[in-house]
């Protein structure tokens, strides 16, 4: 029988042959590793295990890769030094100079900046598209198109991609599709069961889980796995061996956190629906008893004075990231969207008043009455 989700993010290393059977893996904090003589040297070479060099490959970075492989149900994995590394290590895996990508336009900022700033400079142009229309990606491609790139759940308004349509379109005119699956994570949506090539994460959210490491991971097919990781290796985007230690770590929780964060996420939703201060909640299936993915985002009112409200949250930081156990809010705004053009922070609806949370694992009551009771004090 297939092992479940709660049983896989707990076991799914290898079983290792160590010396010292400590219980966990331990944290391997050395650059290099060593050999008794040249025929184990050449044994490396040859593929017979151990390790050479950090910056090449590391036990805690591949037991990382391969934990989120193995909850995405994913052949193969690598991890990185941060989830836009892990964006960088995929594109290169599968494009290079005078190729073209199509992206969606509402991709996380950075991942936007990246393509739009930087791989263009090294001949990588990116045309970002609306990817709720099937028909405007299918017209984006070209002779030169070799990726399909975009989001799961989107960041801040949850658009919840159609991953089949966008596989589909993929498969029709034979391109690699990537998912960044951070929003979502393997608890939610699995792509690459869904038929996508390449997924990655920002593991600095909910696969780490508690606002304490910046990291990523790419996973998918193994050749292209072992593309991106070549990407990594040469580009020195190697993610160092306590920080995916302490990811490696914080994953164990990721069911019961994935669990409760969104079980009380869309309490939150379903709370602040009934305000009549809050002019719009964004939160996907609320009508499923168990919530799905543990942030909301919200409109307020134009009767609220939105910068009082963030004074008011009391317990509640502001922080511009997501996905800690902690519940804490965003201005998408003036922090992840701040780079966008105007007019398309407008055209995507990401006004003044929006106001992105991310929902932890305190009581849900208190949660509830913490932004019922900051929307009150804040009425103009
Ligand atoms: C945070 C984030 C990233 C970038 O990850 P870093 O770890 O900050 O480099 C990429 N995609 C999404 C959806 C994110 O939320």
């Amino acid at each position: 029988m297939e092992k479940r989700f709660e049983t896989i993010v707990l076991h799914n290393a290898k079983k290792e042959n160590r010396p010292i059977k400590s219980k966990v893996t331990p944290i391997y904090q050395t650059s290099a590793f060593t050999f008794t003589d040249l025929e184990e040297l050449e044994g490396f070479y040859q593929g017979e295990g151990n390790y050479l060099y950090s910056r090449t490959g590391n036990p805690n970075p591949d037991e990382l890769g391969a934990a989120v492989a193995a909850l995405e149900r994913a052949p193969a994995g690598i991890a990185t030094s941060s989830g836009l590394s892990s964006i960088l290590a995929a594109v290169l895996a599968v494009a290079g100079s005078g190729d073209h990508i199509v992206a969606a336009e509402d991709l996380y900022g950075g991942s936007f900046h990246l393509l739009k700033e930087e791989l263009s400079t090294l001949g990588i142009q990116t045309t970002f598209v609306s990817f709720s229309n099937p028909k405007e990606v299918a017209d984006a491609i070209g002779e030169n198109t070799k990726l399909l790139y975009s989001e799961s759940i989107t960041n801040p308004l949850l658009r919840v991609e159609n991953i089949e349509a966008i596989v589909k379109i993929a498969k029709e005119h034979g391109l690699i599709t990537l998912i960044d699956n951070t929003f979502a994570t393997p608890y939610h949506i699995n792509p690459y069961k869904l038929g996508v090539d390449l997924v990655i994460h920002s593991v600095t959210k909910y696969i780490g889980g508690h606002s304490d490491v910046t990291a990523g991971v790419v996973v998918g097919k193994e050749e292209l796995v072992a593309k991106a990781r070549a990407k990594v290796v040469n580009f020195g985007a190697n993610v160092s061996p306590f920080e995916a230690w302490l990811t490696t770590r914080g994953l164990k929780t990721l069911a019961i956190r994935m669990k409760s964060q969104s079980y009380n996420a869309r309490k939150l939703a379903l709370a602040l629906k009934e305000n009549r201060h809050v002019k719009k909640v964004y939160y996907p299936f609320a009508e499923s008893e168990a919530g799905f993915g543990a942030i909301v985002t919200i409109e307020l009112a134009k009767s609220v004075d939105v910068n009082q409200f963030f004074r008011s949250l009391s317990w509640v930081k502001i922080a511009p990231t997501l996905a800690g156990v902690e519940t804490s809010v965003s201005h998408p705004l003036k922090t992840s969207h701040r780079a966008l053009p105007a007019e398309a922070q407008e055209a995507l609806g990401i006004t003044n008043e929006v106001v992105r949370i991310s929902v932890g694992i305190e009581h849900e009551e208190d949660i509830i009455h913490t932004f019922e009771q900051a929307i009150e004090n804040s009425v103009r």
